[in-house]
């Protein structure tokens, strides 16, 4: 394996130091497959580990990017052969094992799931992270009986990734999406996805009431703190709403009133440690619910090395839909 580059993050006295370097095979980490990678992405996630906004990295050096795609280099791996099409979504890429913002990287095959024969690797990072975490909501919402009968769903965040690929999802699962965002000049972009009314994200953005009007049956939420508390507290009888994101804040100030008095679900996500059971429902069913038009309409391509100007991007709310990196 020839020599490699990789964006790497080194403790520094006053934060961390990230930095491109050359890397070779004997860097690599323990693992039973090793990835050629072609693509990877920006999520919120990789966002903070760039900047160090916030402690995603918890062992150091640490290669960053939480996703990617590529083709098996190598494998002793039972369920994997050289040259086969794999994704990686989480698992503490980024964090505690070297990630996707390198040319190679040494994976448990156990975190691998083959890519879907519907997909470019391209699109799978369009996907990314975000776009899968939006798969699992809409699971989590079926799984608590959610069907387009019952109502509107309000997505929160609808500009971002996680918010985009949900409307895309939705709209084609025949819900009535209600997209809440702070972006309101991005109101054509949420319609052409599907979204049926836009509202402003400052209605849901101070403390709710403890029960408000009912709006909406459900709710994918990819921002926290009072937008969820306003969820909630606008949810129909019987309703349910998934939980994903912190956009907004890690805080949560609401009451018992909408679970007690009206019988609501909140149903949390998380996409790092789900099995692989869920990642490869998750990934059949994106396979079949996301509108490939849809998904090339809310991404943008960018070379890997623009990571570093995308991070800060991402957390100032100035990415819209996803991006995919080239990194082959
Ligand atoms: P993006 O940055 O692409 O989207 C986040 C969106 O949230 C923004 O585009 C913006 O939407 C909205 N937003 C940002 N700041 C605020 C604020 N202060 N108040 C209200 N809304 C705000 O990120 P992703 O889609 O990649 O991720 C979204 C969230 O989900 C993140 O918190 C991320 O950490 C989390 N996440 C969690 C996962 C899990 O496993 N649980 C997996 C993936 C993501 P708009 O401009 O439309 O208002």
């Amino acid at each position: 394996m020839q020599k490699f580059t990789a964006l790497v993050a080194r403790k520094g006295e006053g934060g961390p130091a990230v930095g491109w370097q050359e890397l070779s095979e004997s860097d690599l980490m323990e693992g039973d497959v090793t990835v050629r990678i072609s693509h990877s992405t920006v999520n919120y996630k990789d966002g903070l580990a760039v900047t160090g906004k916030a402690p995603v990295v918890r062992r150091w050096p640490m290669v960053l990017g939480i996703d990617f795609a590529g083709t098996v280099a190598a494998s002793s791996h039972a369920d994997f052969k050289a040259g086969e099409a794999v994704i990686l979504n989480g698992w503490g890429c980024g964090e505690t094992h070297f990630g996707g913002y390198a040319q190679f990287a040494r994976v448990k095959g156990d975190w691998l799931v083959k890519k879907p024969d519907g997909f470019t690797p391209a699109e799978t990072m369009a996907i990314g992270t975000a776009g899968y975490t939006a798969m699992l909501c809409v699971l989590a919402l079926e799984r608590n009986g959610m069907t387009p009968d019952k109502g509107p769903i309000v997505v929160t965040g609808a500009a971002g990734g996680v918010g985009s690929v949900a409307i895309a999802l939705l709209a084609k699962l025949g819900y009535q999406v209600i997209a809440s965002t702070g972006r309101t000049g991005e109101a054509d972009y949420l319609k052409g996805l599907g979204a049926g009314e836009i509202i402003d994200r400052a209605e849901l953005s101070n403390p709710a009431r403890p029960m408000g009007k009912e709006r909406w049956a459900g709710g994918i939420d990819a921002v926290g703190s009072h937008t969820l508390a306003n969820v909630l507290s606008m949810t129909k009888y019987g309703g349910a709403v998934a939980a994903c994101g912190l956009a907004q804040g890690m805080d949560l100030a609401t009451s018992v009133a909408p679970f007690i008095l009206r019988g609501v679900t909140l149903a949390g996500v998380d996409s790092v440690m789900a099995p692989k059971t869920a990642r490869v429902a998750a990934w059949s069913r994106l396979a079949r619910d996301l509108d490939k038009t849809k998904l090339a309409a809310l991404t943008v391509t960018r070379p890997l090395a623009d990571v570093l100007t995308l991070a800060p991007d991402i957390l100032a709310g100035n990415v819209r839909g996803r991006v995919v990196l080239e990194v082959g």
